[in-house]
């Protein structure tokens, strides 16, 4: 750009200097810039056309493309697509298949402001969902009518650490041409990759164990790049038909790609949960050191798990890692590599047990977010779960007494230590006159 000595201190003040310098960074760049320049009219027509190269960062920024290669790439999916959170993640899966008049399925033990989100929001635009016991398959089988346009569920869930028969699920809608949506937040792709297990989409909150340090949120959707017009077309008039002006439909356009691809030029951009490429920096520095963070805090998770369950203040933890938890097998069969850091632990002494927990902790931090590098307690039913009934809350094996952990890397030693100087002063109660 022209800012010589010649040009005014207004036009030098926005210009001068601006040349990007070349050179090869070994990190990712933050590209952090709204627009990209044309180099001339053909760049930018094709970009607009046949969306070439980078325009605007709300459709597409290196930074960012960065880090949806690597997530593609981790989870074995075709392409993902990041986004400003996990709730975009799941607003953006959702309203890539589902319109007024449609219907989903959905397990019922899921995140709490997913189920706000169907509960109030998807529902005012006419979007209808089905709850279902995640283990009955007969439920998911019956609760699909000729509108379902999505089966929706968690791959570990939250407070009952229920595991999500991925593939049994999966046969169920594609037998009816219905893609599985999955939250694998809590397992994340090192643990497992539902693509693998027949999920045809993955979203997952990236604040979480991807970004890691509890730093910035973030999310992303991953399509599998198996669409079949020929098995789905049906449910998916908008995957199939000529566009507005009267060309190509997307799956004429990008064939087993279509869904995903709708998911980046139609949804995302036009609804607008744009990540920053600053966030997207950091969710991708998290991501380096994905295995080893998950496989620490799995085997602290482990262990801390088995410690809580000898305690005479403990009246059940609810960990898929232990053998007493009734997913146990299933949780082997899926979970190959580790159970993940965050369960439930539930007191004898109720509600003053839970209150007097979460307040003495010291190294465990009393706060609402998980998967951080730091172990983190919360009591969900004042929070995560008060918005339920109590019938619903001990259905997802929510107690007054119910803590909910979220293990670190930290030592374990050092772990064990705080949960024994809270525990020892806390009210014990016998089993025969707790009050749950
Ligand atoms: C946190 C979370 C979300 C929402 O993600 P945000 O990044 O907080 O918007 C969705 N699903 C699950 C399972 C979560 O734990």
């Amino acid at each position: 750009m022209a800012a010589g000595a010649d040009t005014g201190f207004s036009t030098r003040q926005v210009h001068a200097g601006a040349a990007t310098a070349q050179a090869s960074p070994r990190a990712t760049p933050i590209y952090l810039t709204a627009g990209f320049t044309f180099s001339d009219l053909d760049e930018s027509a094709a970009h607009f056309g046949e969306g070439t190269g980078f325009g605007y960062s709300r459709t597409g920024n290196p930074t960012v493309h960065a880090v949806e290669e690597r997530l593609a790439s981790l989870e074995g999916g075709d392409q993902a697509v990041l986004v400003s959170s996990g709730q975009a993640a799941v607003t953006v899966a959702l309203l890539a298949l589902a319109g007024a008049g449609d219907h989903v399925v959905v397990s019922e033990h899921i995140y709490e402001g997913t189920r706000g989100l169907l509960l109030d929001n998807l529902a005012r635009l006419g979007v209808e969902t089905t709850f279902v016991d995640t283990d009955d398959l007969d439920a998911w089988r019956a609760a699909i009518t000729p509108r379902t346009r999505a089966l929706f569920a968690e791959t570990l869930s939250n407070a009952r650490n229920d595991v999500l028969d991925v593939a049994a699920v999966a046969a169920i809608g594609a037998a009816q041409g219905i893609p599985l949506v999955v939250d694998s937040t809590f397992t994340t792709p090192y643990l497992l990759r539902p693509i693998e297990h027949g999920a045809a989409v993955v979203v997952h909150s990236a604040s979480k164990f991807l970004a890691g340090q509890g730093a910035v949120l973030g999310g992303v959707i991953v399509d599998d790049g198996r669409f079949d017009a020929a098995a789905s077309g049906h449910r998916f008039a908008h995957l199939v038909q000529t566009d507005r002006l009267g060309g190509a439909s997307y799956a004429e356009k990008y064939g087993a790609r279509a869904r995903g691809q709708y998911i980046r030029e139609s949804v995302a951009p036009r609804f607008g949960p744009s990540p920053s490429p600053l966030n997207a920096f950091l969710i991708g520095q998290g991501i380096e050191t994905l295995s080893l963070r998950v496989e620490r805090q799995s085997q602290n998770a482990l262990a801390v798990a088995r410690w809580l369950e000898q305690r005479p203040e403990v009246e059940r933890v609810d960990y898929i890692g232990l053998d007493s938890h009734p997913h146990h097998g299933l949780g082997e069969r899926y979970l190959t590599r580790g159970f993940g850091s965050v369960f439930t632990v539930t007191l004898r002494g109720g509600l003053e047990a839970a209150r007097h927990v979460v307040q003495s902790v010291e190294v465990i931090t009393h706060m609402t977010h998980l998967g951080d590098v730091r172990s983190l307690v919360l009591h969900p039913q004042s929070t995560s779960h008060a918005a339920r009934t109590v019938a619903e809350r001990e259905r997802a094996g929510v107690f007054p007494g119910t803590i909910r952990l979220s293990i670190g890397i930290e030592d374990i030693d050092d772990l064990l230590a705080d949960l024994e100087q809270a525990l020892v002063r806390v009210p014990v109660l016998e089993r025969e006159t707790v009050v749950l």
